[in-house]
């Protein structure tokens, strides 16, 4: 998270000219994670907990929910047309005050199901994205036409996508019957999976997401419903 100074943090969110700042801490009035702050420069963020005079100025907890997302909704926290995935959070009860801080770890398409992650911790959901960490996400597939062997060694191999003039990473396509599968990637270019069966002409008729790394969807969560996660490894 953005660090920024004590003084800052205080002048802006009191209107304690900067300068008077200091006497606040001369005065032991001011706390931070449960210490007494005697330094003006020390280091705050958006989850450090801070009060004056015992007065709570800033109490923030770290969110991670799993949200079973339906299809038809958009994962974007706002949109003009379609419910976003932060109507769905709050139609499943999440507390309102808390939405506004929320974004989205990963996306999935308007017309894909299943795993979606936010948070309000984007040192977390940044490393958990970033490329070459390569987290593998799996997703459940429904074609319109069978799978052929060709089509599962070519996901094996790459497929060139010519619009970004990229490979796509090796990827494992699973054949489950001759129109299900499960594709693994570790990656996630614009619609890629829809796209790389395209190279195919073979249309995807359902994508669910079902783990991003080891965070899984399980049977238990309905579509349109979320889980708190607290349990989350950090970075
Ligand atoms: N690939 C797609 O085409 N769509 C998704 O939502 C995810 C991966």
């Amino acid at each position: 998270a953005k660090r920024y100074r004590l003084d800052r943090f205080l002048s802006v969110t009191t209107g304690t000219p900067k300068r008077s700042v200091r006497s606040l801490l001369a005065q032991n009035r001011v706390t931070v994670d449960g210490r007494v702050a005697t330094d003006i420069n020390q280091p705050v963020d958006h989850f450090s907990r801070i009060t004056l005079d015992g007065k709570e100025l800033q109490n923030r907890t770290r969110r991670y929910v799993l949200l079973h997302k339906p299809v038809g909704v958009v994962s974007a926290t706002i949109d003009d047309i379609h419910p976003t995935v932060i109507d769905v959070l709050r139609d499943a009860g999440f507390p309102e005050a808390e939405l506004c801080d929320m974004h989205i770890a990963g996306r999935l398409d308007l017309n894909s199901s299943g795993l979606l992650l936010l948070t309000n911790d984007s040192d977390w959901s940044e490393a958990l994205m970033a490329p070459d960490r390569k987290v593998a996400k799996v997703y459940e597939v429904t074609l319109e036409n069978p799978i052929s062997d060709e089509c599962v060694m070519a996901f094996k191999e790459g497929i060139y996508f010519s619009f970004e003039g990229i490979t796509t990473k090796p990827a494992t396509l699973e054949r489950l019957t001759p129109y299900t599968g499960t594709v693994t990637l570790t990656e996630g270019k614009y619609h890629q999976i829809k796209r790389m069966f395209g190279h195919f002409r073979n249309p995807v008729l359902r994508l669910h997401r079902v783990a991003i790394g080891d965070i899984r969807l399980d049977a238990s969560l309905k579509c349109g419903e979320y889980r708190a996660i607290s349990n989350i490894s950090q970075r």
